[in-house]
């Protein structure tokens, strides 16, 4: 890549969702440049599963295989960190690498991934993806009727359906709870499933490096196992999104995307984990796809417009109401028919204490507000909007 070079797109990350946008785009004749820091979230997996047609090829063969596909049609990929993004005067995108070098782009991909934050536990580090792990789906059938602990984590919800989804594989799953309070209900779920419920703080993972004996206790207890699950909080890598003012859904914490990756940002798009956590290999590479397919309609309609000297409207992906106006939202809905309801139930209601008088407002009018007259208010209040743009 020269100084300041000019590409139709630029895509930064090279794991399944970036990969398979530049596919297509070089495809359909758009100058790709693609920037990878050479780390994707599965890398340290021996295998991939559950890609129909590519079930246990190896993550690495699997990007290889993908990045000459890609460049075969004329993409670059460049094995570097992008450290900022800029908007020039003409609309463009500045894309300034770790080297100092800064390329030029009409539309932006970030396909960046997330990172799993793991545990500060002796022995997971090393041991993530080969004998530690966090999908039962990517690595449940490998550990089949093995014994297998679950070690519970910051993400409580998770790591209680691990325990359950790890049963349908083996009939010796142990939920050390680790800190997780069941309540009495979740405890005799998973026992009555089968699942051994092990309270306690774990120290470590037992076994020479390379391999694994099972897990310790901080009392000595040790439980041994052939597998380890974990549920780490995931982070995405989204700085440079954020940086671009990407509006976020105040939900999920995640970037707001609309179902083909276009952010609130005109010409910046986003798939794979980064927006979405869930995604699985294949669904990041979908999420490319459907991106890649926007994003070459927009590049599409800014030519014509060039060619033709008119400028049409293009619509970005609607922004999630800000925490401020979902609360002005709420207070609309409750504000008047608290007073509404105060008044219907004035004549009935003149001799009660004011105390059930406020219960009887609190427990019935206002989740009537919340759940029947805060949806249509923001229906309204995205129309104006939409309408507005
Ligand atoms: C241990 C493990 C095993 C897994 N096994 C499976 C499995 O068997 N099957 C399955 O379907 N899923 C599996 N997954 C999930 C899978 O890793 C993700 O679904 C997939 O990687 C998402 O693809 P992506 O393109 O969104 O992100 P990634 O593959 O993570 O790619 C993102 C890329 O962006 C790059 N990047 C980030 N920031 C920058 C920057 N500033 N500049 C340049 N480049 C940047 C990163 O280096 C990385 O290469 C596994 C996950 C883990 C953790």
């Amino acid at each position: 890549m020269t100084n300041k070079e000019q590409h139709d797109v630029i895509i930064i990350g090279a794991g399944a969702a970036g990969l398979s946008a530049g596919l297509v785009l070089a495809r359909a004749q758009a100058t790709v440049a693609i920037i990878d820091a050479g780390n994707p979230r599965n890398g340290p997996a021996a295998q991939m599963h559950g890609f129909v047609s590519r079930d246990g090829l190896s993550p690495s063969e699997f990007l290889a295989i993908a990045r000459d596909e890609v460049v075969g049609y004329g993409a670059t990929v460049r094995y570097e960190s992008v450290e900022a993004i800029t908007r020039d005067g003409d609309g463009s995108f500045a894309v300034t690498l770790s080297t100092g070098v800064v390329a030029s782009a009409r539309a932006l991909l970030l396909a960046t991934g997330l990172k799993d934050e793991l545990p500060h536990l002796d022995g997971v580090h090393e041991r993530w993806g080969t004998l530690v792990y966090h999908c039962p789906y990517c690595h449940g059938f490998e550990v089949l009727n093995q014994a297998i602990v679950v070690i519970g984590g910051p993400v409580r919800e998770m790591s209680i359906k691990q325990s359950g989804l790890l049963r349908k594989y083996s009939d010796r799953v142990t939920f050390a709870t680790n800190g997780i309070k069941l309540t009495a209900a979740e405890r005799h779920r998973l026992e009555a499933f089968g699942v051994t419920v092990v309270d306690g703080a774990v120290s470590h993972i037992v076994g020479q490096p390379g391999e694994l004996d099972g897990i310790a206790l901080v009392d000595g207890t040790q439980l041994a196992c052939k597998a380890v699950f974990i549920a780490p909080p995931q982070r995405p890598n989204d700085g440079l999104l954020r940086s671009l003012g990407c509006a976020v859904d105040p939900n999920s914490g995640f970037v707001a995307v609309n179902p083909m990756g276009q952010t609130s940002v005109p010409g910046v798009w986003a798939a794979g984990n980064v927006v979405t956590p869930t995604a699985q290999v294949i669904t990041a590479a979908g999420a490319g796809s459907a991106s890649a397919i926007a994003i070459n309609g927009w590049l599409l309609n800014k030519d014509l417009d060039d060619a033709s000297g008119q400028v049409t409207a293009q619509a970005s992906a609607p922004k999630p109401p800000s925490v401020h106006a979902r609360a002005i939202i709420t207070w609309i809905a409750i504000f008047p028919l608290v007073t509404l309801g105060f008044f219907a139930i004035a004549p009935f209601a003149a001799q009660w204490n004011p105390v059930l008088r406020a219960f009887v407002l609190s427990v019935v009018v206002v989740p009537l507000a919340v759940y029947l007259v805060v949806p249509q208010l923001m229906k309204i209040y995205g129309r104006i909007r939409s309408s507005r743009r």
